[in-house]
This record gives structure tokens, C-alpha cells and sequence, in this order.
């Protein structure tokens, strides 16, 4: 019998191929850490925001295996409909195998309304998608649906001592868009249907559905019949004109570099890198010159942050970028040792004052600091300035006398096959350092990333002893690696710069 829920309605909407693939072939997906980050940051704010509306029962039901009894959650809610349950949270329908679970019904005079709870803090056109099939199932279970509604974060909320959920969410009517979105629902079903029943997977061509509403899981898959590298791999380019060019079956590095379709001077030295051996690119005298503003003592700086959807400390908002470690390596004089400071907040804790303070002690004023993009640096050292004021004319020297290391190599002064037209640390050094294992980052243990890094502190303050101890040194390792890496690099334009 045809089954179908409401997350495979959305992936129906994206595209017909996700839906195939998701059902026939889940293995082609890699691991997506950020996918389970944002599943586990939904159920948070999900349950968070039963509570703006009052009383409510929730409808919960578990197999022996763990995973939902469906049927009896339906039993469930139909009993706490008969017993006018004004909030039920997790109602669940089904009407001829077309499943829903509704984040929050709620009674009002003739009927039900939708709530539909979301982290994000915009509407989005698949969210509409979305409730417009949780209508189309109610309706077709006889139920009156007098109101459709989006409940998700107001990211202008600045949290107070206490969290006050009523201004962390807003309710969005979305009648309008649902009511637009009502007209597809029963040909995606229809189509779906057909979908499911195909041997083979769906002949759908990549294109802009590969990345909205969502980047989609299976791209590997879908591009495994593009030459390697291709003109998507073309550094910014924009996507519509690198898809006007695949379309026209100039995907390939070779046929672009003698067909003149590309004429940005980065993008034809990167294809020209790619298909030839080409020894190093490098400009001495920008090189030299970029050298010459970098003055003693050096340091070189690394954030870490999170950004909770949630915000957990008075004076945050939700998806706050909050610095809560940094990296820093530095040399006082010519010649002299490399030496290293580092901080890591207490998880749990609201760490900008303690990280501004110590930012201050360990980097004094006027003196030569670099960071890798410095845009994030800046602005967060900016955040801090503004939060505390007493600090803020040291932060702010700090801030003003930033350099940006990687110059050099956006700019194209130096530059080599392996970048690939790439310019982020985590390219560029094993670019200039491969099969350098002090500079490996999949070998340190526990955290590779700052995804990682950011997922892993927030939960710290939950973990036993032992293991918060073993978290601490791999944040501590991954972050050192990030500030060691950049000294390697400037190393490295200082020995070019000479030949
Ligand atoms: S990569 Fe694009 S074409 Fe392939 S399944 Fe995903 S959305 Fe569809």
C-alpha cells in the first residue's frame, strides 16, 4: 500500500529524483553532520514552543523497536479530540495512507487551526509546501481546518534573564501562501505515487531544485556524470550562467578554455592549472609587499563560536554568533620562538566577558595580528566591543590592526593546481603542506571542523567528567591546528618570496 508522510511530500516537492533516491538508495547519501545538528536543534525549538500556547497534551507513542506507533498515535489523538483537548501537540491523521503528524492543533470555534513550528526564523516556500499537505490529510479526514499558521523564531529577540518564549517565536498566518500551495498537493501525491513505482531512478537533470529549499544530499550521485573538475567548480561563479554553460555541453575545463565562454582572469587560470602541469603561480613582489605590513611582535588568531537557535544568556539573540575559544600562536621578535596562548570557555556559561578579558591580556595594544578571512574575527571582536565598553578601546586596537592572511592567495599571488580555485585555510594548506601529518586535520581526534567544534561545546556542560576533559583537549588540539596552520603559510610567503 502507498505510504506517505509529510517530510516525503517536501522531498516529492524538491524533486522527484530526491524522492526515489531517498526511498531506493538512502546510501548514496554521505553523512551530513550539519543535517542532524539542524534535526536536533527542530525537536528542541519543537518542544519549546509547545508551550506558548498554554495547557496542551501531547501525542507521543512508541513501538517496541523505537520508533513511532503511528497507529496508536492516531487512536491518541482522537481521544483527546472527543475530550476537547484545546492544544494537542503531534495530532495525528492519516487518510488512505497519506500521513501527518500536526506540530500543535489547536481548537477554535468551528473547527481546528495549524501550527506548524519551525527554527528557522523566516517563512520559506516549502514550509507552505509543507502545511498545505497537513490540510490537504485533514480535510480528506473530515476536519475542518479554520486556520493555517507558522511558528518560528523572531531573531530580533534579545533574551532577558529569563527566556521569555512568548517574543522568542512569532505566529505567521499563512493562509494565503498555503491556499496557493493547495493546488499541487494532489498531482505531487498523484506523482509520487508514480515515482515509487518506477524500477529505475527518475531521469530529472541537475539545476537550481539541486539546492533549493535545500542542498540536496545526493548531488554526488547526480554529478558523478560531470567531468571532474567542471565549470560549477569555478571559483564564485555565478550558478545560472555555469548551468547555462553545462546545458549547452560545456562542462568540461578543456572545451571552456578554448570556447572564450570564460573570460575572468582567475577562472581561466584555474582550468588552465587543472588540465596542465603548471608550476606554482607566484607574484614575489605582492608577496613582498603584503610581508612588509606584518611587523613584530606577530600573533596569529582564531575563533570558535556557536550559534544557538535558542539563545541561553541574557543580552543574546537567537543564532547569535558567540565566540567561546580562541587560538592564539605569536613570535615577539624576528628570529624568536614560536609560542602559543589559547582559551577555552567553561561550557554552559556565557563566555564574551571572560574571552574579551583574556583577549585583552594575552594581545596587547598596537601590535601586528593576523587572521584567515578576518571578516569573522573582526566582527565578533566588533560584538564584544560593543557589549562591554570598558574593554572596547582595547578591542577595537585589536580589531584595527588585523591583517587578513589570506590576501595573498585570493588575490592570486600565490597559487597552485591543488587550491582549485579554493582559497579557504583548509584548502590551501594541505595545498602548500600535502602529506604533512603535523598539519593533517582528519588526524586530530573527536573534532575536524568548526561545525564540529560548535556542535560539541554547547553539549560539553552535559557530559561526565572524563569525557568533558577529552572534549576539551581535541577543541583545544583543533583550534591550535587552525593558528598553527596560518604561522605555516606565512612560513611559507616569507620562503617564496625569497627564491
Ligand atoms: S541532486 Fe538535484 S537532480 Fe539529483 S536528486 Fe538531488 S535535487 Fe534531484
Amino acid at each position: 500500500m502507498f505510504y506517505f508522510s509529510k517530510s516525503k511530500y517536501c522531498l516529492m516537492w524538491q524533486c522527484p529524483k530526491l524522492l526515489w533516491l531517498s526511498k531506493f538508495h538512502p546510501e548514496l547519501k554521505p553523512e551530513d553532520q550539519a543535517l542532524q545538528v539542524r534535526f536536533d536543534t527542530g525537536n528542541d525549538v519543537g518542544d519549546l514552543a509547545m508551550g506558548i500556547f498554554g495547557d496542551y497534551k501531547e501525542v507521543a507513542a512508541l513501538k517496541p523497536d523505537g520508533s513511532q506507533d503511528h497507529g496508536e498515535m492516531i487512536r491518541l489523538t482522537g481521544e483527546y479530540m472527543e475530550k476537547g483537548v484545546d492544544n494537542i501537540c503531534e495530532a495525528s491523521f492519516s487518510y488512505k495512507g497519506l500521513y501527518c503528524a500536526v506540530d500543535v492543533l489547536r481548537k477554535t470555534s468551528g473547527g481546528y487551526a495549524i501550527y506548524e513550528v519551525k527554527s528557522s526564523t523566516d517563512v520559506k516556500p516549502v514550509y507552505c509546501a509543507d502545511i498545505a499537505y497537513q490540510k490537504y490529510v485533514l480535510e480528506h479526514f473530515g476536519i475542518n481546518v479554520t486556520g493555517t499558521y507558522l511558528v518560528c523564531i523572531d531573531n530580533s529577540y534579545v533574551r532577558g534573564e529569563e527566556l521569555d518564549i512568548h517574543k522568542l517565536f512569532q505566529i505567521i498566518d499563512v493562509s494565503d501562501e498555503v491556499k496557493d500551495e493547495m493546488q499541487n498537493v494532489e498531482p505531487l501525491i498523484k506523482k509520487a505515487e508514480q515515482v515509487y513505482a518506477m524500477k529505475t531512478e527518475p531521469d530529472i537533470d541537475i539545476g537550481g531544485h539541486c539546492f533549493e529549499p535545500y542542498e540536496c544530499a545526493f548531488r554526488c550521485h547526480c554529478e558523478e556524470k560531470l567531468p571532474h573538475p567542471n565549470v560549477f567548480d569555478l571559483y564564485r561563479i555565478n550558478y545560472d550562467k555555469a548551468l547555462e554553460l553545462y546545458r549547452q555541453g560545456k562542462a568540461d575545463f578543456k572545451t571552456l578554455l578554448h570556447d572564450g565562454s570564460i573570460t575572468n582572469p582567475k577562472h581561466l587560470r584555474q582550468m588552465l592549472y587543472a588540465v596542465s602541469d603548471q608550476p606554482d603561480d607566484i607574484d614575489k613582489g605582492n608577496i613582498k609587499s603584503f610581508l612588509s605590513t606584518l611587523t613584530y611582535p606577530l600573533y596569529f588568531l582564531d575563533f570558535e563560536t556557536m550559534q544557538l537557535a535558542v539563545p541561553q544568556f541574557p543580552g543574546t539573540k537567537p543564532y547569535q554568533q558567540i565566540p567561546f575559544q580562541y587560538s592564539l600562536h605569536y613570535i615577539e621578535r624576528e628570529g624568536g620562538p614560536l609560542l602559543h596562548k589559547e582559551f577555552l570557555a567553561e561550557s554552559g556559561k556565557d563566555p564574551r566577558r571572560a574571552i574579551a578579558e583574556r583577549l585583552c591580556e594575552d594581545i596587547p595594544k598596537d601590535v601586528c595580528v593576523t587572521a584567515y578571512n578576518k571578516t569573522f574575527e573582526c566582527g565578533r571582536i566588533n560584538e564584544l566591543a560593543e557589549t562591554f565598553p570598558d574593554l572596547a578601546e582595547h578591542l577595537l586596537n585589536i580589531k584595527d590592526n588585523i591583517v587578513d592572511l589570506i590576501v595573498p592567495f585570493r588575490s592570486g599571488w600565490y597559487y597552485n593546481r591543488a587550491m582549485g580555485g579554493n582559497f579557504s585555510i583548509k584548502t590551501v594548506l594541505p595545498a602548500l603542506f600535502p602529506n604533512d601529518p603535523e598539519l593533517d586535520y582528519h588526524a586530530l581526534e573527536g573534532i575536524h571542523n568548526g561545525t564540529e567544534a560548535m556542535t560539541i561545546f554547547p553539549q560539553m556542560q552535559f557530559m561526565p567528567p572524563e569525557e568533558q576533559q577529552i572534549t576539551r583537549h581535541n577543541l583545544l588540539e583543533y583550534c591550535k591546528l587552525d593558528t598553527l596552520a596560518m604561522v605555516k603559510l606565512w612560513e611559507k610567503l616569507k620562503e617564496v618570496s625569497k627564491q
